[in-house]
């Protein structure tokens, strides 16, 4: 058995290089994305080709385009860099043993056997570049780092780029790191540099040969110690973290700040994280909306809920053509209200009711009063199964939808389904 436990792979440039797989005008040239549908505000990542003329995370859209004249702006498609970064997963996973995804472009893998020698976790690399290659497509190009545990394979998948292979063990630490800030290593804050500086830790070298205990001290916590054991060299195991929950944020652009047009960002942003939610197959609690103003206090307000989990399915289809299925306590409905359809909408409805189930409908007020042949029988039918005629129909207050531009007045109609 070799040194070697673990394999840090960190796709390189990874949103431009999905924008530049998929649209091949794009190969070879700057490309930034922003985080916005339009070049404004900042740029959120940029390909190899960007960053060769200064473009990083962060720049401003103005300053890149100074920068770099040529630049292509695309907006950030977060879905579909899930989407690939699955994909690579599932390639990584049939060649190696992917033990976690870590981020939307880094994976963490075990080696062992022939793997755990420099030699053959070469090999692996070699072959993990062409699969991805291969089965992804060849702009997903990777940096990959080998060590005796998570936190050294990680800083060394990061010493090289793009599409480096970098070791770390004993042997060559901490020499290898030592040109590097404390800040450079992950997990080392600004707040705890300023931390190790106070106790006289200044450099990576003097970190790398802290006592443990010393650590923990300095750390105020265990994860000190831990991390100094890693940094060492020794096995240590990536703890797994307590996921506290599921967010999202977003900086306004100007055109979004105000209050109408932030409540539908806001909105967007609670669907992006109720997704994950659902695809974790978890449930909320409690619900916290937090505003940062520039230049004034912070908003925050948390509200405690029942569990829940919306559990939406959604289908796309004619309704009057699915055939009903009569498992559902509830319908609500807001059939069209064009015509008579709503009386073939609220019957075909009324058959997906199991037994003592409710249907609520908002009808068009003339369902409840016009004369004609058809709304009679519709009316007749209705009875048979409301809770009595005073119960049935109930008005809504007038220009209940002013808001969505009609003032049509509107009732509910309840019928309920007799129990079996
Ligand atoms: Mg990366």
């Amino acid at each position: 058995m070799g040194p070697f436990r673990t394999l840090y792979l960190d796709m390189n440039s990874f949103f431009a290089s999905v924008e530049q797989q998929l649209d091949p005008s794009l190969r070879g040239r700057p490309v930034a994305i922003t985080a916005m549908e339009k070049p404004v505000g900042i740029c959120v990542a940029a390909s190899y080709e960007a960053k060769a003329f200064g473009v990083r995370t962060g720049t401003p859209v103005q300053e890149a385009r100074r920068l770099c004249p040529g630049l292509a702006f695309r907006p950030s498609r977060h879905r579909l860099y899930v989407c690939f970064n699955l994909k690579i997963a599932d390639v990584l996973d049939r060649h190696a043993e992917l033990e976690r995804i870590r981020s939307v472009d880094e994976f963490q893998l075990g080696l062992s056997g022939d793997a755990t020698s420099l030699e053959g976790a070469t090999r692996l690399v070699s072959v993990l570049k062409v699969a991805v290659a291969r089965e992804v497509g060849p702009c997903l190009r990777f940096s990959a780092g080998i060590g005796p545990n998570h936190l050294l394979a990680k800083i060394a998948g990061k010493l090289e780029k793009p599409n480096g292979f970098q070791w770390l063990s004993p042997e060559n630490m901490p020499d290898r790191l030592a040109h590097l800030a404390l800040d450079d290593l992950p997990g080392i804050s600004r707040a705890m540099k300023a931390r190790l500086e106070l106790a006289g830790i200044r450099d990576v070298p003097s970190l790398c040969r802290l006592d443990p205990r010393h650590a923990r001290a300095i750390w105020r916590s265990v994860e000190g110690e831990r991390f100094v054991r890693a940094l060492q060299g020794e096995p240590i195991p990536l703890m797994r973290t307590k996921r506290g929950g599921f967010g999202n944020s977003k900086v306004l652009a100007p055109e979004f700040r105000d209050p109408r047009a932030a409540y539908l960002v806001s909105r967007w942003l609670v669907e992006k994280a109720v997704a994950r939610l659902r695809r974790d197959g978890r449930v909320a609690a409690v619900f916290s909306l937090y505003i940062a103003r520039m230049g004034a206090h912070s908003l925050r307000q948390d509200m405690t809920c029942a569990a829940s989990q919306d559990g939406l399915r959604v289908t796309c289809a004619n309704f009057l053509t699915m055939r009903p299925d009569p498992v559902h306590d509830l319908v609500l409905m807001n059939p069209p209200f064009s015509g008579t359809h709503w009386m073939r909408h609220v019957r075909h409805a009324f058959d997906f009711l199991k037994p003592g189930g409710t249907l609520r409908a908002i009808l068009p007020a003339s369902a409840e009063v016009n004369e004609t042949q058809a709304h009679e029988k519709f009316r007749a039918w209705a009875e048979c199964h409301g809770p009595g005629w005073r119960g049935l129909w109930r008005d809504l207050p007038p220009e209940s939808f002013a808001e969505v531009g009609t003032n049509i007045a509107t009732v509910i109609l309840t019928l309920h389904k007799p129990a079996a």
